[in-house]
């Protein structure tokens, strides 16, 4: 990208810029190809596994191939990809078909925040059918009642058999809804402040409203839909329990603005991430080991069998380190390797002018942002980058002419996030 303009305080002043000002028409068409693309795969992706699967599918037009952590790895094979659960994966380009000393490191997070049901999620209360849920991850809960919501996840049936359901995505689908008292009857509950007002418990989603055709049976609507889940999916209330299944927005990505600058979607914390991260180590062309992690549960801490915070991991460096007739250990593996961790962070609303420090802002348009530290009160739960590799890092942006801007997530105490720590517990070095 060319700047013509002449910049006086070239070498002494920090100057980010925005891309409309600077990209060509081709590289502007490019990114608008890119958006194209980055919507439609939004828009094939609701659940974790679905975004493991689309990326899965991205990585083997690339000649990448499925291994098996219990079986011999695929012979010959430099592209593999090494799935959990259907849940997370990692993606390795070994250099040369060989396991380098270290490796560079691509991280991003496939989950996003929901409403998960609670494991009897069923029950009717004023001939109204409903499943309770508990959310999962960080809401604000005023923004769920009157969406449309969609269903979407596995349930395991008796006979070990997983299924998938997919409900709300098209337009001959019916959407699930969560009430909203009418303003009417709610002066009580706008007194309250916004955090408070609507509570957990009452966040239940409407699935159904006919009875049964039995006059003299209890909970008739609710019996209903047992039926209809038995007939459709075989489901009964005790695969229920062993159901996962969410709710989330049942929108399609679509663009915002007269200009179409913007686009407006669910997930897209973290699946943008995880979208250009695919896309870039695919692409990428270097002479060490490649690893891409794309892990799940970093929306609550990372923990359990899924998140950053299990061994799966090590688990597939233990597996590939065999096959090089283990010459170094797992920490000299790590000490040699570098990791770049991928999130989204908080751009400027004007809106909400004081969340931020106005010397410290990210700003839509100028490019990936480069956080040096995240964290809260005074740093804590974050994990800095060292200095080094940040410049090298900036040094590499720059003769590549990447756009890039550096800031903070909103002003100091005023919330932040160590989300990133968890996530990635590889390390920034
Ligand atoms: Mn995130």
């Amino acid at each position: 990208m060319k700047n013509k303009k002449k910049n006086k305080g070239k070498g002494l002043l920090l100057k980010s810029e925005l891309f409309w000002d600077v990209a060509s028409r081709k590289e502007q068409n490019e990114a608008e190809k890119l958006a194209e693309e980055y919507k439609g795969f939004l828009d094939k992706v609701r659940t974790e596994k679905q975004a493991i699967r689309q990326c899965l599918d991205m990585a083997k037009k690339h000649g990448f191939v499925e291994a098996d952590l219990d079986k011999d790895l695929p012979k010959g094979k430099s592209k593999l990809v090494f799935l959990n659960r259907g849940k997370s994966a990692v993606f390795v380009k070994l250099e040369a078909g060989r396991l380098t000393k270290g490796a560079s490191f691509l991280l991003a997070h496939v989950d996003s925040p929901r409403l998960d049901l609670k494991v009897r999620p069923l029950y009717e209360d004023g001939e109204i059918a409903y499943f309770k849920p508990h959310y999962y991850g960080e809401i604000k809960k005023y923004h769920w009642p009157t969406t449309p919501l969609g269903l979407h996840g596995t349930v395991i049936l008796k006979d070990g058999k997983e299924i998938e359901i997919n409900i709300g995505s098209e337009e001959k689908d019916p959407v699930f809804l969560i009430s909203d008292l009418l303003p009417h009857l709610d002066y009580e509950r706008l007194e309250k402040p916004l955090g408070k007002a609507i509570e957990a418990e009452e966040l239940n989603v409407i699935v159904g409203s006919k009875p049964i055709k039995d006059k003299e049976a209890k909970n008739r609507v609710k019996m209903a839909v047992l039926e209809y889940l038995k007939k459709n999916y075989k489901i009964g209330e005790e695969e229920l329990v062993t159901a996962d299944l969410r709710f989330v927005p049942a929108f399609k990505a679509r663009d915002v603005g007269f200009d179409r600058g913007l686009v407006a979607s669910y997930g897209q914390d973290d699946r943008v991430c995880v979208f250009t991260t695919v896309k870039a180590f695919l692409a990428a062309n270097n002479s060490v080991t490649n690893i891409l992690y794309l892990a799940d549960k970093e929306e609550i801490g990372s923990l359990g069998a899924t998140g950053a915070q299990s061994l799966f991991l090590e688990n597939v460096l233990d597996c590939l380190m065999a096959t090089v007739g283990r010459k170094y250990s797992l920490y000299d593996f790590y000490r040699h390797s570098k990791a770049i961790s991928a999130d989204t962070t908080g751009a400027y609303d004007p809106d909400y002018k004081n969340a931020y420090d106005m010397n410290n802002l990210i700003k839509m348009g100028y490019g990936l942002a480069i956080e040096k530290h995240i964290g809260h009160r005074g740093k804590a739960l974050t994990m800095e980058a060292e200095p080094a590799f940040l410049r090298a890092l900036i040094n590499l942006f720059n003769k590549k002419k990447v756009l890039w801007q550096t800031g903070h997530l909103g002003k100091v105490d005023q919330g932040g996030g160590g989300s990133r720590r968890e996530h990635c517990r590889v390390f920034i070095q």
